[in-house]
């Protein structure tokens, strides 16, 4: 299928005549930042240490999730009940902890690149993360200067529901005041994607971290992309796909 295909198979299922972009909302860790590897060392060490069976694999396929979700989802599925509020605070301050020990996290190869094309196109872009590091969400600013209005951040402190719920990307639409054809995601994560997806969003994939790429498809991504610079490269060429009128 080609990603004309695509775009028509989302409109048809949504109900929508064309894409009016004006927006591009993005997921943070694994598309802005290369954080993945921290996040998989860091979880996979406090999980296993308070009793959990938690591989960095783990850590990937539960991308997304706030920490607390993210304790909780493993608690009810190996010890058959949710975590006490004490133990993910704790649980959370020490992956918190651990995480800013390591080296500042590098940008995404190309994501600063891409975000600067988005703007030169006159698009928004968002940022829509189930992030609570402050470590990271601090530096958002220093490291990708010029581009995202600090109202147009959306992490884990703004919903209840994070991913896979599509609470955050909604709440992403109503602060940018946007309808769901006048933007679209980019998430590396499969449960992000779902989020995306159950936003009523057209959802784009980058596979930055060590999953298969269909898992990817699977949760409903219509295009998936090897890199951020697969994206970046493609990118003039996307947009004419995606903003061509459909009669
Ligand atoms: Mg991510």
């Amino acid at each position: 299928m080609t990603n004309d295909d695509k775009l028509k198979q989302y409109l048809q299922l949504q109900g929508h005549n064309a894409l009016q972009l004006r927006a591009v909302l993005f997921d943070m860790d694994g598309v802005l930042f290369n954080s993945m590897p921290y996040h998989a060392e860091a979880w996979s060490q406090v999980m296993t240490n308070a009793g959990f069976n938690f591989s960095k694999e783990d850590v990937y396929m539960n991308e997304g999730r706030t920490g607390a979700d993210t304790i909780n989802t493993a608690s009810i599925a190996q010890f058959g009940h949710p975590a006490t509020q004490e133990l993910i605070d704790a649980l959370c301050k020490e992956k918190c902890d651990i995480f800013a020990t390591y080296p500042p996290t590098p940008r995404m190869e190309s994501a600063y690149e891409l975000l600067q094309k988005v703007k030169e196109y006159g698009l928004t872009p968002m940022i829509v993360t189930g992030s609570g590091t402050p470590t990271l969400l601090d530096r958002i600013q220093e490291n990708f200067p010029g581009i995202f209005n600090p109202a147009h951040i959306i992490t884990s402190f703004n919903v209840k529901r994070g991913k896979p719920f599509p609470d955050p990307y909604l709440l992403a639409l109503s602060k940018g005041n946007l309808n769901p054809n006048e933007a679209i995601v980019i998430e590396n994560a499969p449960l992000g994607v779902t989020a995306g997806v159950a936003a009523g969003l057209f959802t784009i994939a980058v596979n930055t971290g060590p999953l298969k790429e269909e898992i990817l498809s699977e949760a409903g991504a219509s295009i998936v992309y090897p890199s951020m610079q697969a994206l970046h490269d493609t990118w003039d060429e996307l947009y004419k796909t995606l903003t061509a009128t459909h009669a």
